[in-house]
C-alpha cells in the first residue's frame, strides 16, 4: 500500500516536516525504508482528562506529541514501535465516541477520533502497518500489554478498599497491573512486571496476591521466556512514581470529560491512498480538462502543496519556552 512511497521525494519531505515541527524536542525520524503513512489529530485519554494530540503513523512506528502550534510546532514526542502495538475497539460511551485502545507492553491508552469514519481509517491503517511490519520482520505480536489506566476522575474513592476518599493528602495511585485507581496503603507493594520495566512497579493488593500466586505456580521456562524482551522495552512510562503526583488534589472530583479547546475538525491524511493516488479523480480534474500535457505538473505540485503543512515555518526550536510547552502535560 505504501511501498511505492518508500523512496519518494514527497515522503522524504513529509518526514522532514514532521522532524521540523518537533525541532529539538524530537528524535530524528528519517531512516531508510521509513514511510509516513498518515497523520492527524486524535483525542488521547490522559490521566486527568482527554487531550488532543497530533499523531503520525509511519510504517514502523507511531509517533505522537502535544500540539504547541497547530501544524507548526509539537513537543512531548512519544515513539511507539508498531510491532508491539495491538488495537482494541472501544464502544461509544457518552461523549467519548469513536474510540479504540492502543495497547503495547509498556503503555496502553484510549484514543478517540472525531468521526466513525476517521476511527475506521486510523484503525485500518495502523492494523495494516502492524501486520505488514510483523510479516517483514518475522516477529510475533506482543501478547502481554500494559493496563489501561483508569482516569483519575472516575474514582473519588479507592477502588480496592472502597473506603479511602482521595484528597490533596490522600493521593491517587495507579496499579501498573490492572490500571485501577487505589490509595497508598492499598498499593504499598511492588511487583516485577518484566514487560513494563526492569524495576518492580506499584501494584494494588489484589494484583499483588494474584501475581504472587501465579509466580509460585509458574515453571522456570515460562518465566525466562517472558523475560526475553528487547532492551527498548526496559523504559516504562509507569515506573516513575512521580506520575502518581496529583496536583489537583480533590478538585477533580467532578467528572471532567470535556475535550481540549483545540479544535479537531481537521480530517486525518493518509498518504498511501490519497495524495498521489491515481485513482482519486478529484486530483486529476485540473489536468484532464484541456491540458493533458500538464498532467505531471498536477500530480506533483497540486498534491504536494496540500501536505507542506509546516515546512515553511522554519520554526526556531530554541525560542520555545520549555516551561510553557510542558504546561498541563505533566500527567502523561
Ligand atoms: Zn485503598
Ligand atoms: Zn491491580
Amino acid at each position: 500500500m505504501v511501498d511505492r512511497l518508500v523512496n519518494s521525494e514527497a515522503n522524504a519531505r513529509r518526514i522532514a516536516t514532521v522532524e521540523n515541527c518537533f525541532g529539538a524536542n524530537g528524535q530524528p525520524l528519517a531512516i531508510p525504508g521509513r514511510v509516513l503513512v498518515g497523520e492527524g489529530v486524535v483525542t488521547k485519554m490522559c490521566r486527568k482528562k482527554p487531550k488532543t494530540r497530533q499523531f503520525f503513523l509511519f510504517n514502523d512506528i507511531l509517533v505522537y506529541g502535544n500540539i504547541v502550534m497547530d501544524k507548526k510546532k509539537y513537543n512531548k514526542q512519544h515513539i511507539i514501535p508498531l510491532e508491539e502495538v495491538k488495537l482494541e475497539n472501544l464502544e461509544d460511551d457518552g461523549i467519548l465516541k469513536n474510540g479504540w485502545l492502543i495497547r503495547t507492553p509498556t503503555k496502553s491508552f484510549a484514543v478517540y477520533a472525531a468521526t466513525a469514519t476517521e476511527k475506521t481509517e486510523w484503525m485500518a491503517h495502523i492494523n495494516k502497518c502492524v501486520e505488514d511490519l510483523l510479516k517483514k520482520t518475522g516477529k510475533k505480536p506482543s501478547l502481554e500489554h500494559a493496563a489501561v489506566w483508569i482516569p483519575d476522575a472516575e474514582a473519588s474513592i479507592c477502588m480496592h478498599c472502597r473506603k479511602t476518599q482521595f484528597t490533596v493528602l490522600n493521593r491517587r495511585h495507579h496499579c501498573r497491573k490492572c490500571g485501577a485507581v487505589v490509595c497508598n496503603p492499598c498499593s504499598s507493594k511492588k511487583f516485577l512486571l518484566p514487560a513494563q520495566s526492569s524495576k518492580p512497579l506499584r501494584v494494588c493488593l489484589s494484583c499483588y496476591d494474584t501475581l504472587t500466586k501465579a509466580r509460585a505456580n509458574q515453571d522456570e521456562s515460562t518465566v525466562s521466556a517472558k523475560l526475553n524482551i528487547p532492551p527498548s522495552n526496559q523504559d516504562s512510562s509507569g515506573e516513575d512514581d512521580s506520575e502518581d503526583e496529583n496536583d489537583d488534589g480533590g478538585k477533580i472530583g467532578n467528572l471532567d470529560k470535556g475535550l481540549d479547546n483545540i479544535s479537531i475538525d481537521e480530517k486525518p491524511t493518509f498518504y498511501g491512498d490519497t495524495a498521489e493516488a491515481p485513482s482519486d479523480n478529484s486530483q486529476q480534474t485540473p489536468c484532464s480538462s484541456d491540458q493533458p500535457t500538464s498532467s505531471d505538473t498536477c500530480a506533483s505540485n497540486t498534491c504536494s502543496d496540500s501536505v507542506a503543512t509546516c515546512s515553511d515555518s522554519a520554526y526556531d526550536a530554541g525560542s520555545c519556552d520549555t516551561s510553557t510547552c510542558d504546561a498541563g502535560t505533566s500527567n502523561e
